[in-house]
């Protein structure tokens, strides 16, 4: 299987992903021309199309993608997202028509209402819901919705490898340093994103096992976070956390 993170718009990508033959789906095409012309470099052709969450960024080219190729749109239920051939929820088992790939939906709101994450291959697709050493802002769900999305996706095999929606590792980095600063795990993955970056390659996918060394938001139990954020309880922290990474800003280097 070939996996490509296709960059879109200001810093999204779109994840492609073939078999030997160069049957192809999609997730979150924000736009639709990256993955045509990346479509048309490799010789393959669309099957599927899957979508995270209603937000514009992940899928504002599907309805083009889906004209173009034929290609099925498989999203979660909410009216926001217009075009969908299949509609998904929590605990399906979708096979993809025309390849080999079958993916398992978890719901995970939390960053919106009806967002979902789709599982296969030893691959997580999870829009904006985990990050590399990060996670989405809450803009529909509460802090509790979001944890136990998070807690969800965390115990997934350390193996699965992360597909993000955004490349937001280095600046995720930044925060992640000022809550958990004698975190040895996360420095490592620090400096790898820096120089990964600096080549000009994606962060991503990141490695669950990895996440769960570094990433603070899946860390609400690690001694450091909780020292570090004083609450009454797990859900508590973890809304002292998000809200604090939503008034950080790191200073520029
Ligand atoms: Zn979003
Ligand atoms: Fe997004």
């Amino acid at each position: 299987m070939s996996l490509l993170a296709v960059p879109a718009l200001s810093d999204n990508y779109i994840w492609l992903c073939a078999d030997a033959a160069g049957n192809a789906f999609a997730v979150d095409p924000g736009e639709a021309a990256p993955v045509q012309a990346a479509l048309a470099q490799r010789d393959w052709r669309l099957r599927a199309i899957m979508l995270t969450h209603h937000h514009a960024d992940h899928i504002g080219g599907a309805a083009e993608l889906a004209d173009a190729t034929g290609a099925k749109v498989h999203a979660p239920i909410d009216a926001r997202i217009v075009r969908a051939d299949v509609r998904v929820a929590d605990g399906d088992r979708i096979a993809l028509a025309g390849s080999p790939f079958t993916f398992e939906v978890i719901a995970v709101p939390g960053h919106t209402r009806s967002h979902v994450a789709w599982f296969g291959h030893g691959l997580l697709f999870c829009g904006d819901t985990l990050f590399s050493v990060g996670c989405g802002r809450l803009f529909e769900g509460t802090p509790a919705q979001m944890l136990a999305s998070l807690d969800r996706l965390a115990a997934l095999p350390a193996a699965t490898r992360i597909c993000c929606g955004h490349e937001y590792t280095l600046a995720n980095c930044a925060f992640a340093r000022s809550v958990d600063p004698a975190n040895a795990a996360l420095a490592a993955r620090e400096a790898s994103v820096r120089e990964q970056r600096a080549r000009g390659e994606p962060s991503l996918p990141a490695l669950l096992g990895d996440e769960l060394a570094c990433n603070p938001f899946l860390r609400v139990d690690a001694p450091a976070l909780v020292a570090a954020l004083p609450a009454a309880d797990r859900v508590e922290r973890f809304a002292r956390l998000r809200e604090r990474k939503d008034g950080f800003r790191s200073v520029p280097a």
